[in-house]
């Protein structure tokens, strides 16, 4: 409850700031939450159902507020987004990512850490190239990294040219590039035709509603057959329920992410997790 109250009240608290004059100390408030260790990396698992382990984890940040708590991404987020902050705390979650990969060669083996990428960085034009620098092009941690981007990747056809700039550079130097919450958006579609996805990630909408004779069935079959039909590795998000994964196991999407396997967790949780689900 206190949890619930402090997300609530720092909810409120922002949607105050950003309706009045606070833009000026906001942005601050970024930087001095990054300089004073208030931000965390979760890492929550992607399932092989078939090796009955991980075969990834997807990175998500928590902010520890001192003052309201934990502050959901869902709110700070899209306030980073908003005040030019995004880059600085992706950052930081991109050098989380390379210290854990190297740190954990063993553990990181055949696995990869998958970290969500703003549609407002694509919009840079020299962002595949920073991000390969900071990976120093070193080719063993690029393929340890998938990048997670949205339906909703641009506003306008020279902003979509952009990102898909941005994208294809970044999958020439081998990343590997994933569709997030796909099924959304209103330019699925045309993004697929646009561009070779290697991974899609299934929203979780249409895991929720997975009875027999739903339309959301109809439409995840209709998803697993143009991934299938395009290539592309389907995750399916927000798994919550031994029926749910044993659904999608029917229809043969055998990743998943959810609930019913892990919570996201901090990095300190990671290993005994590893243990105690014997991966
Ligand atoms: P997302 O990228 O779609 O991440 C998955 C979200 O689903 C996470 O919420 C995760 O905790 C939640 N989730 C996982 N399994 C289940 C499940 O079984 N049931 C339900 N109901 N939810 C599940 P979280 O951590 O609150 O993050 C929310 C969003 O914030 C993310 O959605 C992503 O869009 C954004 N976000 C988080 N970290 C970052 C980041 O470093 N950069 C950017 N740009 N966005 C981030
Ligand atoms: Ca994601
Ligand atoms: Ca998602
Ligand atoms: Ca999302």
């Amino acid at each position: 409850i206190p949890l619930l109250l402090g997300t609530l009240f720092s909810a409120v608290y922002t949607y105050a700031s950003r309706r009045r004059v606070a833009r000026q100390s906001l942005p601050a408030t970024f930087e001095w939450a990054l300089k004073n260790n208030e931000l965390e990396v979760f890492f929550q698992p992607i399932m092989d159902t078939d090796l009955g382990g991980p075969l990834g984890f997807e990175l998500l940040l928590r902010w520890h507020h001192p003052a309201h708590g934990i502050i959901s991404p869902m709110i700070f987020i899209p306030l980073a987004e908003q005040l030019g902050k995004i880059g600085a705390l992706t950052d930081f979650v991109m050098e989380t990512a390379i210290g854990f990969i190297q740190e954990n060669p063993e553990l990181m083996k055949s696995r990869y850490l998958a970290i969500n990428i703003s549609r407002q960085l694509l919009l840079d034009e020299h962002f595949a190239e920073r991000v390969c620098r900071r990976c120093g092009r070193n080719q063993h941690l690029i393929r340890h990294l998938l990048l997670e981007v949205t339906e909703d990747l641009a506003f306008s056809d020279a902003e979509m040219d952009q990102a898909i700039t941005q994208l294809h550079l970044l999958q020439q130097h081998g990343f590997r590039i994933a569709v997030d919450d796909f099924g959304t958006g209103y330019s699925g579609l045309d993004l697929l035709r646009r561009f070779p996805f290697d991974v899609v990630k299934i929203d979780k909408v249409f895991i929720k509603e997975l009875l027999p004779e739903g339309n959301a069935v109809a439409l995840l079959d209709s998803m697993i057959g143009l991934a299938d039909g395009l290539g592309m590795v389907i995750i399916a998000e927000g798994v919550e329920t031994a029926q749910q994964a044993d659904s999608l196991l029917q229809r043969g999407v055998n990743h998943h992410q959810g609930f019913y396997y892990a919570k996201p967790m901090p990095q300190s949780a990671l290993v005994a997790w590893l243990a105690r689900s014997g991966a």
